[in-house]
């Protein structure tokens, strides 16, 4: 017997027994379990932000570190009793800087909005927070008279920042009004090119130079090109910017080599913020990474923004950041970046638009306006035949954010199942014969409406059965008996 089956048999017996376990307790979660991974098997998840994490990672969330209180930072605590998640933390923190060649790294943050909250603060800390102290000769606020403390808490709600809009590819927290980045700092967005969907780098300085915004923000969740950073913190250098790059949807292609130069961001953000569980496959997570300047402003994460870290999730982001160091994590991401090359050679192939034309990255914005679809209802079709995707708006969208006219699909989670360049052509095949079958419905009124939709007679079918042909081919835990 392998290795490998040896640990095969291992994971299934140890699932096995912790399902039972959880079904003496409540058996409707423990069914609700078994369901989810049956419904993960079997259908094509192409949701960008997505992966499948290994059983190593997701086990390792399973145990008493759940229950330890560790508020404070590796060393140095509020509660007794943490030298093991020390050990834990101490471990995630090395490979995360090891990995990704940073001077610093800060494991705590729960989620990747966490990650961008503790970076937004460290930011306001280094650069309105410390100055001011230093000028009022106090050590830190509370030492501040009343009138002092309203002065400078005038002052760090009205900083400046600029990230890319939503429409055009950016995250909710690089500004989004309706979230707390665009309430707390006053916020401009540059967008992309109108004709091309292609950043254009002059006018970011332009917008830049004319606003001077105390943090820039890089990165995006639904821009198909990579981003040249050096330029990005050539244009912070020169407005006296603090340059932030959220890397949540590509930390893997950063991470397996792919993004390498000019197109990491590492060496080029004062502060890097990610997600841990999309291309970088771990567990649901966020960390920080900085440059020294910012690592102690960073490390009061908590009690700036968060509270007790999530000391069995940083173990699993340990595990998980121990596999990205392997060769073969390199492997991953390069069939990654070209998986979405094939996927998108696809759909240019059948007549399909994409926004910007193709893509170099991990995902395709597929406009399914050509279609006379809205986004909802492609997704809603889609999903009818065992497809799941998510709708995005696209520049300039005649739709809105709501209904969109986009469909966003990314390539992390079927190559981790093992699909390649002819498999990823078949999905883009299979999604094309579901949007062409597929016709906009009408309102009660008899308009045309944005929702409702029609898909020929059994094309959802034929469909859902050819995806489960690709599916079994490429099994979803393949040891797992479950
Ligand atoms: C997904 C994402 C986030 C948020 O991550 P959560 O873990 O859902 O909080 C932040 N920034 C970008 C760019 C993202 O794509």
């Amino acid at each position: 017997m392998t290795d490998s089956d040896a640990l095969d048999r291992l994971t299934s017996s140890a699932y096995q027994q912790a399902l039972e376990v959880i079904a003496s307790v409540e058996p409707r979660i423990a069914d609700a379990t078994r369901q989810e991974l049956a419904d993960q098997r079997s259908s094509l998840k192409l949701i960008a932000s997505e992966n499948y994490a290994s059983p190593a990672v997701l086990m390792t969330m399973g145990t008493w570190f759940s229950d330890k209180y560790a508020e404070g930072t590796i060393g140095h605590r509020f509660y007794a009793g943490c030298q093991n998640v020390d050990t834990v933390e101490s471990i995630a923190a090395e490979h995360a800087r090891e990995l990704f060649g940073a001077p610093y790294a800060y494991v705590q943050p729960h989620s990747g909005i966490d990650a961008n909250l503790v970076a937004f603060w460290s930011i306001l800390a280094h650069r309105v927070e410390t100055p001011a102290l230093e000028k009022l000769g106090a050590k830190n606020v509370n030492e501040l008279s009343e009138a002092d403390w309203e002065t400078l808490r005038h002052e760090l709600g009205n900083q400046r920042l600029l990230g890319m809009s939503l429409d055009a590819g950016g995250h909710l927290t690089h500004g989004f009004r309706p979230n707390i980045s665009g309430k707390m700092f006053h916020q401009q967005q540059y967008g992309t090119d109108p004709e091309t969907g292609l950043l254009d780098y002059d006018v970011v300085a332009a917008k830049a130079r004319e606003f001077k915004p105390l943090v820039m923000i890089a990165g995006y969740s639904a821009y198909p090109r990579r981003v040249n950073f050096a330029k990005m913190r050539e244009i912070a250098d020169e407005v006296g910017a603090t340059l932030m790059v959220d890397m949540a949807h590509f930390a893997g292609l950063v991470a397996g080599g792919v993004f390498a130069g000019e197109e990491n961001p590492v060496p080029y953000a004062h502060l890097t913020t990610t997600t841990t569980h999309k291309s970088l496959r771990g567990p649901r997570g966020g960390l920080v990474l900085a440059q020294e300047e910012y690592a102690g402003d960073v490390d009061r994460g908590c009690p700036m923004v968060l509270g007790g870290p999530l000391s069995h999730v940083m173990a699993a982001k340990a595990v998980a950041l121990a596999e990205a160091r392997q060769p073969s994590f390199q492997t991953y991401a390069q069939r990654v970046a070209d998986n979405a090359q094939s996927l998108a050679a696809g759909f240019l192939s059948r007549g399909a638009r994409l926004v910007t034309g193709g893509t170099d990255n991990h995902l395709v914005l597929l406009d399914v306006t050509s279609f006379g679809l809205t986004g909802r209802q492609a997704e809603s079709a889609l999903l009818d035949a065992g497809v799941v995707t998510n709708r995005n708006s696209i520049p300039a969208d005649p739709n809105g954010a709501w209904y969109t006219s986009g469909i966003r699909l990314g390539t992390p989670a079927l190559t981790t199942r093992g699909f390649g360049h002819d498999e990823f052509d078949r999905v883009a095949e299979l999604i094309v014969e579901v949007l062409s079958g597929t016709e906009a419905g009408t309102t009660k009124a008899g308009g045309p409406s944005k929702a409702s939709y029609l898909t020929a007679d059994g094309v959802a079918a034929k469909v859902k059965d050819a995806a489960a042909e690709l599916l079994d081919k490429h099994p979803l835990y393949p040891g797992l008996e479950l």
